[in-house]
């Protein structure tokens, strides 16, 4: 049977932080892609990936915006690399309580980098003038119960809702619109 297993395949974004000049344009073109409506506007603020910028000390690094993180770390680390002493969180791709990346600015709602769904190539990689990004793909056998982007993304809102207000006002709130729903 696993000879007719479905295929998936596996993006994945390599990051050459010494090529990165801090230039910026993977932030503007991914909060522009993710406008509404689409390339209305573009600010950094909304952009699933974020340049961690030292300009004084020579430090620039790309990060995608990954998984939400209810509280933030009790412990975090330092690293050296090359010489360069890069601060705590510098690597970090969670949207968590102790900064303001990865949050839509209005909602504040956790962002999550999407691989610009329905786009050939991530948008960010092809406006990348200088290789600091770099898109690989692999094909991995497919996991049935492996569940879908939307999903994730639906659940991931919700929890940082539930969080902010309490589950029993986002139940509260889901039963109204389900009513009012069903009187359309
Ligand atoms: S577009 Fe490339 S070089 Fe410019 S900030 Fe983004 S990753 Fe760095
Ligand atoms: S892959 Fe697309 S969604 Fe993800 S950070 Fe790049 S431009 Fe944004």
């Amino acid at each position: 049977m696993k000879g007719n297993q479905e295929k998936k395949i596996i993006k994945t974004i390599k990051i050459n932080v010494d090529k990165c000049n801090g230039c910026r344009a993977c932030e503007m073109i991914c909060s522009a892609f993710h406008a509404t409506p689409k390339y209305s506007s573009n600010n950094p603020a909304r952009s699933r990936i974020r340049i961690i910028r030292e300009p004084l000390r020579d430090l620039y690094v790309p990060v995608y915006a990954g998984e939400y993180a209810v509280a933030e770390c009790a412990g975090r680390d330092k690293y050296t690399i090359d010489g360069k002493e890069y601060d705590e969180c510098s690597f970090c791709r969670a949207s968590c309580p102790s900064r303001d990346e990865f949050k839509e600015p209005d909602s504040g709602l956790p962002l999550k980098c999407d691989m610009c769904e329905g786009e050939e190539e991530p948008l960010c990689v092809k406006w990348c003038m200088h290789d600091a990004l770099i898109l690989e793909e692999r094909e991995e056998d497919a996991d049935e119960q492996e569940p879908k982007n939307e999903q994730i993304d639906i659940e991931i809102g919700l929890e940082a809702l539930a969080d902010k207000f309490g589950l029993e006002k986002i139940t509260d709130a889901i039963a109204r619109m389900s009513q009012k729903d069903q009187l359309n």
